[in-house]
């Protein structure tokens, strides 16, 4: 069955009497008049189509738990969302444990997962109860079970391990392969566990955890990842009589930017890690244990379009055309950081038939900061509005105050109703950490 997440546009994008772009039947250009531009705009619907996807996909499985990787878009309003859901988080910073607990998250459902949390971050991760901790390599296990004997607790951890398993995605956002920052290399288990059993007795081990790379387009590598696992759980009850009861296969299903990206259903990829269980599970004599999958992108991606006014234009003699706008790479870092290709509409004139190639430039101080390059629109004027597609996903979770630009606003979308869920920054919130020395007044 086809999801979401093979759709360029979020579901509820149409073409609306006036002839513009539409979403969660709101106008594009309206939402520009009412709340400025650069303008994340987020489609309820579809985040919620999603979840009810992966929850529906994964339903043959009764241990199923869903989580929402964080990072990909982190702010109250989703946490809220995600509860209703019935989601966890899955978070990696100090910034995201605290926006959960502020939402009041119930942190029972929520996952700590970074290569190098700090001691206050653990800290802090205990304080606020937070679920379980996936705990990457050496050096946090010994301070995690300090912190853990300090505060007279336990802690439920699961080994971030590197399956060794490649995908074929950008290199920059592969995580899955044996030269890789993240977790424990299968080699070093042992020595884990060992540690575990014998010396940090305030942590207890629930399971595995790893996560092979983003933007996947192949089902085969799921495959392969609960195999790596199921053969480890194994090989691990064998040697050191230990019961492993969850497993969390990491996120990493792709979405769809452009007409060349062939991403798969969310009923593929649980079709395949269902069977993969199955067949592994009887394979290896080993109990079916939790499932915990953690997608980020493919849950918001699609949901979020940003919009942005056309501002100066310049044509090189024999040239490109250039197109700027007043946003860039400080509210979407994807392109100039791994080439990241987009989809992009005129939301004025989505039926123009009128066409040039254009190349639309932000408005930041680098030339690395082109948005789309080449780009078959129709002839663009000051103060049109430039949708582009799929950016829901890494876009205002990347983004900076580079230029000292102020981060855009968020509206969440739903019925011809738009709600504000991030304000427009500041100039005022922009200065107030800048302190000025006494001896420089
Ligand atoms: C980033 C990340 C995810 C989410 O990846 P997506 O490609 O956004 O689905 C899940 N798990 C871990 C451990 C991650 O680092």
């Amino acid at each position: 069955m086809k999801t979401a997440n093979q759709d360029i546009k979020p579901i509820t994008t149409k073409i609306n009497e006036k002839g513009n772009i539409e979403i969660g039947g709101c106008d594009l250009v309206e939402l520009a008049n009412e709340y400025s531009t650069p303008l994340y705009v987020f489609d309820e619907e579809t985040i919620r189509a999603i979840t009810k996807s992966y929850k529906d996909a994964f339903k043959a499985y009764p241990k199923m738990k869903m989580m929402f990787a964080s990072k990909a878009f982190m702010t109250k309003a989703i946490c809220k969302i995600m509860q209703e859901e019935g989601f966890g988080l899955d978070l990696c910073s100090g910034g995201e444990i605290y926006t959960a607990k502020s939402a009041d998250f119930d942190m029972k459902k929520t996952l700590f997962n970074g290569n190098n949390k700090t001691y206050e971050e653990l800290c802090m991760a205990l304080d606020y109860g937070i679920g379980t901790i996936s705990v990457d390599n050496f050096f946090e296990l010994a301070i995690l079970d300090n912190i853990a004997k300090s505060q007279n607790k336990t802690v439920r951890i699961l080994l971030r391990i590197t399956p060794g398993i490649e995908c074929h995605t950008h290199e920059y956002i592969q995580t899955g392969h044996l030269d890789s920052k993240f977790g424990f290399d299968l080699t070093q288990v042992d020595n884990a566990i060992e540690l575990i059993k014998e010396e940090y007795t305030n942590l207890q081990l629930i399971g595995l955890h790893a996560h092979i790379g983003s933007q996947i387009f192949e089902k085969k590598v799921f495959y392969d990842e609960v195999d790596v696992i199921f053969k480890e759980i194994k090989r691990i009850k064998d040697k050191h009589n230990i019961t492993l009861s969850e497993i969390n296969l990491g996120g990493g299903l792709g979405i769809k930017y452009t007409e060349n990206d062939k991403p798969i259903s969310i009923y593929e990829i649980a079709e395949t890690i269902i069977e993969s269980i199955e067949e592994h599970s009887k394979k290896y004599n080993v109990e079916e244990p939790y499932l915990f999958i953690e997608p980020g992108r493919s849950i918001v991606g699609t949901a979020g379009v940003t919009i942005y006014t056309a501002g100066s234009s310049k044509q090189v003699p024999n040239g490109r055309r250039y197109q700027a706008v007043d946003g860039g790479m400080a509210d979407n870092a994807r392109p100039s950081l791994y080439q990241a290709k987009y989809t992009v509409e005129v939301a004025n004139k989505p039926k123009e038939e009128e066409k040039e190639i254009v190349t639309i430039a932000g408005r930041f101080c680098e030339s690395g900061d082109i948005l789309a390059k080449d780009v078959n629109l129709p002839i663009i004027e000051e103060g049109d509005i430039i949708c582009f597609y799929d950016t829901g996903a890494y876009g205002y979770s990347m983004s900076s105050n580079y230029n000292r630009v102020l981060k855009p606003a968020a509206v969440l979308v739903n019925n011809g109703k738009s709600d504000i869920i991030i304000n427009r920054q500041t100039y005022e919130q922009l200065c107030e950490n800048d302190i000025i020395p006494e001896r420089l007044n």
